[in-house]
């Protein structure tokens, strides 16, 4: 629309350059599709590490891919997955990462470190027919153990079709993958539904982390909550953590693990190896240390 003095506003200005952003993001994205080795070198994998509280064990990490675009440089995922959705890609992306996730985490189990690898589903991946035909292949491709795989799905993604979300979480389950509920608190699942559905893990939204020093209405929520998982079976991890005085209260509200810029960003795999191997080296220091004080 033009404005009354005939120009364009600023507004439809905005929108005509978000249009064009997404138009050339489509475009490059049917291209980045079509061959494998571009998808190979542009859509790549972070990993953010989750830490055991108390021990500061590193236990997991969790999958996170970005799109090293060749003109516009690293794009944030939340800027191109509403596309690459659109465009009925989420699957080929999904399987993607899940395949290149499986096969890093099993050479750092052949290095020793025997961690788990979350990787994010969207609904319409959750919906997918051939979700379990890609798990399977995955596993089969990267020879992961089984047990170290975990799915994250958003309480919003398992509410969009509660019933099939269901059906689906339980074949995964008896299957050993493990299910985690991500950004849980922001969405409107019922207790009752939590009650059935075999989930091993509940990731707390960031929300919660962020408030929960300042607020104490959020701490009693932060401490009902895992009151709750734990008299379910779930372990709880808190997300988005910056601070150690947030470390520190979140533990003793009885979070299990954490996950947050304060221990790392999500690194690419080379990066986080090399993160791993210089925590391992400072805890062998430590323990000289405390051998040579004994
Ligand atoms: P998420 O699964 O809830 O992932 C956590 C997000 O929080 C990540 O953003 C991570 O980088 C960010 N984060 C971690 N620690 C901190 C912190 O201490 N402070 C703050 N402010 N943020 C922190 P990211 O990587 O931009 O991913 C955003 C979302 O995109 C993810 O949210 C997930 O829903 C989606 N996503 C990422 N990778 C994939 C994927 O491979 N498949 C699908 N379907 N979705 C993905
Ligand atoms: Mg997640
Ligand atoms: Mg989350
Ligand atoms: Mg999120």
């Amino acid at each position: 629309a033009k404005t009354a003095g005939g120009g364009v506003s600023l507004y439809d200005e905005v929108i005509d350059a978000d249009a064009r952003v997404k138009a050339r993001l489509l475009a490059d994205l049917t291209d980045l599709f079509n061959a494998p080795e571009r998808l190979e070198s542009e859509l790549v994998v972070h990993y953010q590490p989750q830490l055991e509280a108390g021990t500061g064990r590193v236990v997991g990490v969790e999958a996170l891919v970005r799109w090293q675009h060749p003109d516009l440089g690293l794009i944030p995922p939340l800027d191109f997955l509403p596309v690459v959705e659109e465009h009925g890609l989420m699957a080929d992306l999904t399987f993607y990462v899940l395949r290149r996730a499986s096969i890093e985490a099993r050479s750092w189990g052949e290095a020793g470190r025997r961690l788990r690898i979350s990787v994010n589903l969207s609904a319409s991946t959750l919906a997918h027919p051939h979700l379990l035909t890609f798990v399977e292949a995955a596993l089969a491709m990267s020879r992961l153990e089984v047990g170290r795989l975990v799915l994250e799905v958003t309480e919003t993604t398992l509410m969009s079709d509660p019933d099939r979300a269901l059906e689906l979480t339980r074949v995964l389950t008896e299957r050993g993958v493990q299910l985690s509920i991500d950004d849980y608190g922001t969405g409107y699942s019922s207790l009752s539904y939590l009650t059935d559905l075999p989930a091993s893990e509940l990731k707390l939204d960031q929300a919660f982390t962020r408030r929960v020093r300042d607020e104490p209405r959020t701490a009693a929520i932060v401490a009902a909550t895992v009151a709750l998982a734990h008299r379910l079976g779930l372990r709880v991890v808190a997300e988005g953590v910056e601070d150690p005085a947030t470390l520190a209260l979140l533990g003793r509200l009885g979070a299990d693990e954490s996950q947050g810029y304060l221990h790392s960003r999500p690194l690419p795999a080379a990066e986080l190896a090399a993160w791993l191997a210089r925590r391992e080296d400072d805890a062998r220091r430590e323990e000289v240390t405390e051998d040579g004080a004994t």
